[in-house]
């Protein structure tokens, strides 16, 4: 079973989908020079990221924030399933399918053969998600086109579900969204994808930031928050085994400690 955090009547189980490791072009920003330092200060041989999805449970709805990689990525990802099924859940029973942005390793997993994998599962995402994907030929595209009108529209601070909130963190894509859950928790997706390379120098883009000015501002501000809150923090690539952390500001960045 995954990495378990109880808060304020929700309980949250990280689903790993897979792992991996980024090719230092990802981080377009960074020498290789100062890469290698870095991952050599963290005690890293590789940019290691994993693919975290999250089942969160006390309202009576199974709600799952992204589905993983699906097929779309070999045995790199495609594991939520099979974790599923070993906590007991089915695909029908998801409630709600809440996704974060539309990258491959966030909403491959919705898609299927037989079509959506999640068929009774309301699904939420910000607007400018949609607005970004919509028509394209993209693991985003597609499952948006089999969504069709089945999509909840959330713009930023509005309500999941009571005690569940909405958390806009825009620049990584458009739409890119993280979640409040209860007063002391919050998944923050993909505003980092390398803890050795990115919580000390939060200026550190990703290739896959579509607007890096405005990834690396929110990325700056989210983790500012949560340090000074003292908020456990989850996301879409952060390390195991423990997956739910706390950050402290150290230097111009930050740490991740045990919460
Ligand atoms: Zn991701």
């Amino acid at each position: 079973m995954g990495a378990r955090w109880h808060q304020d009547g929700w309980q949250l189980t990280c689903l790993t989908d897979g792992q991996g490791s980024f090719a230092p072009e990802v981080f377009p920003e960074l020498s290789e020079i100062e890469c290698k330092a870095r991952l050599a200060a963290a005690g890293e041989a590789d940019i290691r990221t994993e693919f975290n999805a999250f089942l969160i449970e006390g309202d009576g709805v199974l709600t799952l924030v992204d589905a993983g990689y699906g097929a779309l990525a070999g045995a790199k990802g495609g594991r939520v399933l099979g974790l599923l099924a070993d906590m007991g859940v089915a695909p029908a029973q998801i409630g709600r399918l809440v996704f974060t942005h539309l990258h491959g390793d966030h909403c491959g997993g919705a898609l299927g053969d037989g079509g959506l994998v999640f068929p009774n599962a309301e699904v939420v995402m910000h607007p400018a998600e949609v607005q970004h994907w919509q028509g394209s030929d993209t693991p985003g595209g597609r499952v948006l086109a089999a969504l069709g009108a089945r999509v909840r529209l959330l713009e930023d601070g509005q309500e999941v579900a009571p005690g569940l909130t909405f958390w806009h963190l825009p620049g990584h894509t458009p739409g890119h969204s993280g979640l409040r859950v209860g007063n002391g928790l919050v998944l923050v997706a993909d505003i980092l994808h390398s803890e050795a390379l990115q919580l000390q120098d939060p200026h550190c883009c990703t290739k896959y930031d579509v607007d890096p000015a405005l990834a690396r501002e929110t990325r700056r501000r989210a983790m500012d928050e949560v340090a000074h809150r003292g908020l456990v923090c989850a996301g879409g690539h952060l390390l195991g085994p423990d997956k739910f952390a706390r950050l402290v500001a150290v230097g111009q960045g930050y740490a991740k400690v045990a919460p």
